[in-house]
């Protein structure tokens, strides 16, 4: 029985390819994924699952409901692409100026599309129900929190979720695995440090903000150093800072920018905490005022350690201990957190890298590419995974 699964699959490889490159060379931003969802819905509709369009503007789901009563079990993908020009001279380089897959996304639709042709050509040996979610704008525009909140883990409702993501850093055939924390909170600020302007040569008659917002900016780095537990992670990083307009101007106010990473609850807060108290405590020894904003981002992603395990003993089976890797949290973000948030699940990592076929950038990188043998690779994964949670015994 396995093996038949298993020549499914490799029977598929040709399509895989092409239908990532499809996406690949049209790629569309976050919640403007229409004719990526169109592709979707169409395959999912040809494979005979009830399919629902519209939610979140461009989502899609599929649902498969197995002959035999059972559990529920949910796996996602994010369909969006980055704004940004693709450097690889490949015939399936993108046909969109400005946009591109840059981030592996075309292949996660492209493997969950394969697990739906797969499960689809045998609903008679599934039992409980599986749900696909393609979902728009995971690249800063938390699709998957207006889905969870449009309801998409109910009716029926999930009892587990599974996600993956490429993983440049592993090799094709490798899988990675978060047991519990997996990535970081995103979150923002923004802070103003506001005085008043004078000439430049007559300074005691200002209130400087730019030199303020010096101090600050090595003040504010005390924080994760001498505040933070130094087994706890975290980091903050001031990515843009602007003040003045000429040489010999003191401006009224200076701004600074940046985001702030952790992987709990706790050390989220102390970090805004503290980020405001260094702030004014600068501001007051500068004689300036100050304005704190600090915008939460999508909140950490924890998996559950169950089913991380079960994660790495399904594909296991497969591919050997060896090749299965609990690995380090990274301080990325990534929106599967939300659904997280609600039911159980994992999300984990798939190799896709091949040092001789020269697939070795990093993701959001204009020449970032995957390994396509990831595609047949990842579709065997999650099969086994929903084998294992819905005890199917197919292989
Ligand atoms: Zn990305
Ligand atoms: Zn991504």
């Amino acid at each position: 029985m396995g093996g038949a699964v298993k020549d499914k699959i490799a029977e598929m490889k040709d399509w895989l390819v092409e239908t990532r490159r499809a996406i690949h060379m049209n790629p569309e931003l976050g919640f403007e994924e229409v004719e990526t969802a169109r592709l979707v819905a169409g395959y999912l509709e040809k494979f005979g699952l009830q399919v629902k369009t519209g939610m979140a503007k461009t989502g899609v789901i599929g649902l498969l409901k197995g002959e035999k009563p059972g559990k529920t079990v949910a796996i996602r993908a994010d369909m969006d692409a980055l704004p940004m020009e693709e450097a690889n001279p490949v015939p399936y380089r993108s046909k969109v100026k400005g946009k591109m897959h840059a981030c592996g996304h075309d292949a996660h639709v492209t493997i969950l599309l394969g697990v739906a042709r797969l499960f689809s050509s045998m609903p008679n040996q599934v039992r409980g129900n599986i749900k696909w979610i393609f979902q728009p704008a995971e690249e800063g525009g938390g699709g998957g929190r207006v889905l969870t909140e449009e309801g998409v883990l109910e009716d029926p409702k999930v009892d587990a979720i599974f996600g993956a993501h490429l993983f440049p850093d592993l090799k094709t055939g490798t899988v990675g695995i978060h047991e519990k924390e997996g990535l970081a909170a995103t979150d923002r600020f923004v802070i103003r440090m506001i005085g008043r302007g004078a000439h430049g040569a007559y300074p005691h008659l200002s209130k400087d903000p730019i030199l303020a917002a010096g101090h600050l900016i090595t003040q504010i780095h005390s924080i994760v150093s001498r505040n933070i537990n130094p087994l706890d992670s975290a980091v903050v990083t001031i990515g843009k800072m602007s003040g003045g307009t000429a040489f010999n101007i003191i401006p009224d106010e200076a701004e600074i920018l940046g985001t702030v990473r952790s992987l709990n609850q706790k050390v989220r807060e102390e970090l805004k905490s503290r980020m405001e108290q260094v702030t004014q405590g600068v501001a007051r020894s500068f004689g300036v005022d100050y304005k704190f904003d600090f915008q939460y981002g999508y909140p950490a992603l924890i998996n559950d350690p169950e089913m991380s395990r079960l994660v790495a003993a399904a594909c296991a089976k497969g591919i050997g201990r060896e090749n299965v890797e609990f690995i380090r949290p990274s301080m990325g973000g990534e929106d599967f957190a939300y659904y997280l948030e609600k039911v159980p699940g994992s999300f984990f990592r798939l190799g896709c890298r091949n040092e001789a076929r020269g697939i070795v950038n990093p993701f959001h990188s204009s020449r970032f590419d995957i390994d396509e043998d990831v595609l047949p690779f990842g579709v065997e994964m999650f099969a086994r995974i929903i084998d294992e949670y819905l005890g199917l015994k197919l292989f």
